[in-house]
């Protein structure tokens, strides 16, 4: 059996305990492989590593940090279809989805991040006329960048891509669920020739090794995509050593549809954001609200397309929906299910563990609830599964007021082909982006993450840079007076 090691100091090593942890395959619920069970000790030897490397990485010239991510990106686009299939038997994801959008925006996550680096500019100010104040932006250090499992090379590279543009040392920590691609990344950084020491990472759970790297007093700030629950421990742990935070947390994004919309469009996509990936992706909407004259003609048209999708084998192609990453998350969605029955919704298709091929894994069918009220537990809590509830709706406010009633803010869709609507509806919804007409477009340029519970900080763009730098004021006097 596969032993994951960890990826320190330019070398891959085993845990300092000597102790794994067994990774399943959740298509197949079996243990393929062990992880290292890390604990503040291998954080401790990261970190030096990283503290090591980092004067000479951060005075790369920008086209040479450019030239070393893009050895990355080249060998990541190389090894695509291998890594797409790891991160299926990791994660249980379908691996057409992996080779269509994980991988993929792995490799473009580096791509941007190391071309944008070369066109981050500092603003300065004429003092009228007596001095020139200008900005100094100056990477900061050692950081840390820790990641959820439901798009485990994706969400890894978001995050340690920008802070290795921006001249900063990493250790990072993959989610214990999903180590795969990272450890395959990290085969891939020694073939590349990173320098020792510039990425570090580090393998193990969250409380031991994931809190080890946010309360280290020489990591200076932490980029963390995860769960509310997690998101809070991070900040009060992180605050109070003033460390910059930037937090991507949970969702329970809200699909607004109204009777004028473009409806094949609408319902082709409404389809993929409630059950790609199994439902797991943080930007999935979980919560359907339709106009009220469009709902029954919805409500068969959606039940009906829903019934035909195949959840099946991970690794087999035409699979539209795969395993649920663990047997406790698994067991956590069925429990809502049952929830949802409890608080008075009725399951219109779905709701059940299936039993693919006898392949005896974690696999849920695609779930459809309606008669439930917005403000229950079901359409409050986070599922983060193949859940969805359907609702109508008869006014704008009345539709904004369910839109809005969580605790979170992190995505929405809006469909109409009114304009003025779109634009209007847009803005009184809280959350930190709203799609319109469409789902899931990216534009890595743009300033990604929540409002509310759903986090703090802005990830993409320039603003991604600027988090792992230190901004420093320098005010020249030019004049006399
Ligand atoms: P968790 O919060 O459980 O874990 C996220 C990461 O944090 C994992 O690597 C985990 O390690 C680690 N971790 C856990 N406890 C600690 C700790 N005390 N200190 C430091 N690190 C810790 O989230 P999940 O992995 O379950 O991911 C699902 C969640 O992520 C959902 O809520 C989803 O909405 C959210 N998410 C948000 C996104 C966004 O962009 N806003 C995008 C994707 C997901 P380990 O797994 O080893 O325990």
């Amino acid at each position: 059996m596969l032993d994951i090691e960890n990826y320190v100091d330019g070398k891959l090593t085993a845990p300092v305990s000597g102790h794994f942890i067994d990774n399943f395959d959740p298509s197949r619920a079996e243990v393929y492989s062990r992880i290292p069970d890390s604990d503040e000790r291998d954080v401790a030897l990261a970190v030096d590593a990283a503290r090591r490397a980092f004067p000479p990485w951060s005075s790369l010239a920008s086209e040479d940090r450019f030239e070393q991510m893009m050895r990355i990106v080249r060998l990541i686009e190389r090894d695509l279809d291998d890594l797409a299939l790891a991160e299926s038997i990791d994660n249980g994801k379908p691996v057409g989805l992996a080779k269509r959008v994980d991988i993929p925006r792995a490799a473009a996550n580096f791509r941007f991040f190391a071309t944008a680096q070369m066109h981050l500019a500092n603003e300065s100010h004429d003092t009228s006329g007596r001095a020139i104040n200008y900005t100094l932006r100056q990477p900061l250090g050692v950081v840390g960048c820790i990641s959820p499992w439901n798009l485990p090379l994706y969400l890894f590279t978001w995050k340690i891509a920008p802070a290795l543009a921006a001249g900063c040392t990493v250790v990072a920590k993959p989610s214990e669920v999903t180590p795969m691609t990272a450890y395959l990344l990290s085969k891939l950084c020694i073939e590349a020739e990173l320098p020792p020491g510039v990425l570090n990472i580090v393998h193990g759970t969250g409380p031991k090794t994931g809190s080890a790297i946010v309360s280290h007093p020489d990591v200076k700030a932490i980029s963390f995509t995860g769960g509310t629950a997690t998101g809070e421990w991070i900040a009060r742990e992180a605050a109070p050593k003033f460390k910059k935070l930037s937090l991507e947390l949970g969702g329970k994004n809200p699909n607004i549809i109204f009777a004028d919309c473009d409806y094949e469009s609408m319902l082709e996509t409404t389809l993929l954001s409630s059950f790609s990936n199994q439902g797991e992706i943080c930007l999935c909407g979980s919560r359907i609200f339709v106009e009220r004259p469009l709902y029954d003609q919805f409500r068969t048209d959606f039940v009906e397309r829903v019934k035909a999708l195949k959840t099946g084998d991970p690794r087999a192609d035409g699979s539209d929906l795969g395993a649920i990453v663990s047997k406790a998350h698994f067991e956590k969605i069925l429990s809502y299910i049952d929830l949802a029955q409890a608080e008075g919704g009725t399951v219109l298709t779905g709701g059940r563990p299936v039993n693919v091929d006898g392949l005896n894994g974690w696999f849920i069918e695609p779930t459809v609830i309606e008669g439930l009220p917005f403000d229950c537990r079901t359409n409050q809590e986070e599922i983060f599964g193949p859940v969805v509830t359907i609702q109508p709706f008869d006014s704008e406010d009345e539709v904004l007021g369910y839109a809005n009633s969580v605790r979170y803010g992190l995505a929405s869709t809006v469909w109409t082909e009114n304009l003025t609507r779109a634009h209007r509806v847009a803005a009184r919804i809280e959350a930190g982006i709203v799609w319109i007409n469409c789902w899931l477009l990216r534009d890595l340029r743009t300033p990604f993450g929540g409002v509310k519970d759903s986090g703090m900080g802005r990830e993409g763009g320039f603003e991604a840079l600027r988090f792992f730098t230190e901004e420093k004021n320098v005010c020249v006097r030019v004049s006399s007076q």
